[in-house]
């Protein structure tokens, strides 16, 4: 990209893949329903769209790389930082993980991202240390940053909120300031449109889109249909975060802090 940008988006997100480690009631990725965020393999999918951005003059501040769970799909997961590292249109790029499976962590990604998240679901502060000092050992040049949840919005409850009431989510919605994604070559609003496969409210990707086309998208004054029915931004009571049907997380965190404590 040559000279100042035209369009700034602050944070877009990329799953590189469908699967996770997790089964938390109410994913707000709708795990494990969720589809493949790419057609075909992840880092091609994500150069044809990184590059149409570039050429539209867009930069993203903020690229993340996450899932389901970003590590259990190592060689996407490496392939896309590669292809994020690489593009002029991307500033800082960032992983992230709810840290239980760290082996699926490939060595060389850890030069290619600025940031890694952890999202934290364990009940004290051992994973979040453990984290913290296997990166400052291997790649003291990450930033670590963990993210603990308040309360969840629900995902799957069923609402209709009519058609002004989907606008008044859309207007207010939190969702559009922070999950930009891009997904089977589309640009989206939110995260939700596409994991709840909503493609006809994403911006296809081709060559010769300009960034204001891209800005009219992102800043719409008419809200998708889907918003309608989005319990996400309805305003009910939130959910418990991180809430597993079986002992899946003790065993898995058990197990992560054995490797992130052995390796080097
Ligand atoms: S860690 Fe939980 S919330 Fe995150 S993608 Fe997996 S199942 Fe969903
Ligand atoms: S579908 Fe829900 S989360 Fe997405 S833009 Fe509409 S109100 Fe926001």
């Amino acid at each position: 990209m040559s000279g100042a940008p035209t369009l700034v988006i602050p944070e877009v997100e990329v799953s590189v893949t469908a699967a996770c480690s997790l089964a938390c009631a109410q994913c707000g990725f709708f795990v494990p329903d969720q589809p493949r965020p790419f057609d075909g393999p992840a880092q091609d999918g994500l150069i044809q769209a990184l590059t149409v951005l570039e050429q539209a003059g867009v930069r993203i501040t903020s690229l993340a790389l996450l899932g389901g769970e970003a590590t259990l799909a190592p060689a996407a997961l490496l392939a896309c930082a590669q292809v994020a590292r690489a593009s002029p249109a991307v500033e800082r790029v960032e992983v992230v993980t709810n840290g239980l499976t760290p082996k699926g962590l490939p060595a060389a990604l850890l030069p290619l991202i600025d940031r890694l998240s952890l999202s934290d679901y364990t009940a004290d502060d051992e994973l979040a240390s453990a984290w913290a000092r296997f990166l400052e050992r291997v790649a003291p040049e990450v930033e670590f940053r963990r993210r603990r949840h308040g309360q969840w919005d629900p995902v799957d409850t069923l609402v209709d909120l009519g058609v002004e009431g989907g606008q008044r989510a859309y207007d207010a919605c939190w969702y559009r300031r922070h999950c930009v994604t891009l997904e089977r070559g589309r640009l989206f609003v939110c995260s939700r449109l596409p994991k709840r496969r909503h493609d006809e409210a994403g911006l296809p990707l081709r060559a010769g889109l300009t960034a204001d086309r891209i800005s009219a998208h992102l800043q719409a004054p008419a809200a998708p249909t889907a918003c309608r029915f989005c319990s996400q931004m309805a305003g009910l009571p939130g959910v418990v975060p991180g809430r597993q049907p079986d002992d899946r997380l003790p065993k898995l965190r058990a197990r992560a802090l054995t490797w992130l404590a052995q390796t080097r």
